[in-house]
């Protein structure tokens, strides 16, 4: 049967404001348990919360970045519920007039470039942390208790967990491009609420809609929706239907498993924080903001194409992270063959970031260092082959490429005497491909080649190596 998977997200992201949105405590991650509190993130009886500026600012911008309509006016709400972690039995968040709306963000798509419609972005405070210790017992940290947070909405506009990961992807990238949040997932500065359910085109008969949380990576947010999406047809073909239910995943079973079943918006009790006064966002603030926003990945992208004459494909793999695309630029201002570092950087060097699961910003060299690297290669001191060994070092030891090139001896051996005494070694040894050779057998001085790159463990310049061989057999 023909099932349509309907996918919207609901995205927290932590703002990299130095204090914290109702009070002065530090944002900073980590510290001793409770020292980043005071009696307002504590929800002491009778502290007052001041709202932090920057964290309109840093919604406001964000707004922009994703084509939203800033708001004239905007309100502070409370919302009600009761969990340990949040000291004052509400939340101070957005309700009826959030601080930004509509919005949208392009992916794109296998079928081409697809807008996601973004609802609403408000700003919020975070709530404390929960830790369970292996006794059973729980503990509480109020350290995280009233960091400011902007919750994305979107519309349900994602039809595929693909396309849910394309534009988590993108948000991401662009939320660290205008630098309001680090995006760090492992901890816990974004994170993502899934809602999903199918529909069979056929009958129009709909699952209900599943709330999926605790995603703590976006592979996770992935399995937990493919989950999801075969729970919901499976239920669908039985003809039974899915319960309004919240649930996680579980990355050891491999599956989704239910927390609650969902409390209906009703059951938050909202009304608006008597504490903080409505608020009128001044239009020429915002166009401030505006001016003040960096260049976009999109934009990035095609200026990378026009200006530096790459490929589509290098232009958006560079541009995806800010990081990764400054670190280009700044390569470039060595070593002005785009082409060439731009292989270098999508390559060997993202290989390695994959598998150690870290971005350029983490790495110990510099762009300065990779320019080096490419001049030595360049200008025949080094072969591709030998720059791949130094590049390495360079990821392990943290030393500029020509000190580990002089300290390993890698200098190629480009001087005609020298590498002559080793071609001749080399043939005298390899009668038969020598023979092979002069019947016309082709492959033979591919043989001989590598011969001499292994007698000189890959230090021969390999042109000069192909160039001596063939006029000594001759
Ligand atoms: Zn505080």
């Amino acid at each position: 049967m023909p099932y349509k998977t309907i996918i919207g997200l609901e995205i927290h992201s932590e703002l990299l404001t130095d204090s914290k949105i109702f009070c002065d405590c530090s944002t900073e991650f980590g510290g001793d348990v409770n020292t980043h509190t005071c009696p307002v993130c504590l929800g002491l009886p009778g502290a007052l919360p001041v709202l932090n500026k920057k964290v309109v600012e840093y919604g406001i911008k964000a707004g922009l970045a994703f084509n939203c309509e800033i708001s004239e006016r905007t309100k502070m709400d409370r919302k009600n519920y009761f969990y340990p972690d949040l000291v004052k039995g509400y939340q101070i968040s957005q309700y009826d007039m959030p601080l930004c709306q509509n919005g949208y963000v392009e992916i794109e798509t296998e079928d081409g470039v697809k807008k996601i419609r973004l609802r609403r972005i408000h700003i919020e405070e975070d709530t404390g942390k929960s830790i369970h210790s292996e006794d059973g017992g729980s503990l509480l940290d109020y350290n995280r208790s009233g960091v400011p947070l902007i919750e994305i909405v979107t519309e349900p506009d994602m039809n595929s967990p693909e396309e849910a990961k394309l534009f988590l992807e993108k948000l991401k990238s662009i939320l660290q491009y205008i630098e309001v949040s680090d995006c760090k997932m492992e901890e816990g500065s974004l994170r993502c609420d899934v809602n999903i359910n199918i529909v069979d085109e056929e009958t129009g008969k709909r699952s209900t809609i599943t709330e999926l949380k605790n995603l703590n990576s976006f592979k996770a947010a992935v399995k937990a929706m493919e989950y999801e999406e075969e729970r919901h047809k499976k239920l669908l073909e039985e003809g039974k239907d899915t319960r309004r239910e919240t649930r996680r995943w579980d990355e050891l079973k491999n599956e989704t498993i239910v927390m609650r079943v969902k409390e209906e918006v009703s059951d938050y009790r909202y009304f608006p924080e008597p504490d903080i006064v409505e608020m009128e966002i001044d239009r020429e603030w915002v166009e401030e903001i505006r001016k003040e926003l960096p260049e976009l990945p999109h934009v990035k992208k095609e200026r990378f194409i026009e200006q530096y004459d790459l490929p589509e494909y290098d232009a958006e793999v560079l541009t995806s992270s800010k990081a990764l695309a400054d670190f280009f630029e700044e390569t470039i201002r060595y070593f002005d063959d785009s082409k060439q570092v731009s292989n270098w950087i999508m390559g060997d060097i993202s290989r390695r970031l994959n598998m150690e699961n870290i971005g350029i910003e983490d790495v110990s060299f510099t762009a300065k260092d990779l320019a080096d690297l490419l001049k030595l290669i360049d200008e025949g001191k080094i072969s591709n082959k030998i720059g791949k060994k130094v590049l390495r070092a360079m990821f392990e030891e943290g030393k500029d490429p020509n000190t580990i090139v002089k300290e390993k001896g890698l200098i190629q051996i480009s001087d005609e005497g020298e590498l002559k005494k080793i071609v001749d070694k080399v043939l005298s040894e390899n009668q038969q491909s020598v023979e092979d050779y002069k019947n016309g057998k082709d492959r033979a001085l591919g043989f001989l080649v590598g011969q001499v790159m292994k007698a000189t463990r890959g230090k021969a310049n390999p042109q000069l190596a192909n160039k001596l061989i063939r006029e000594s057999i001759q």
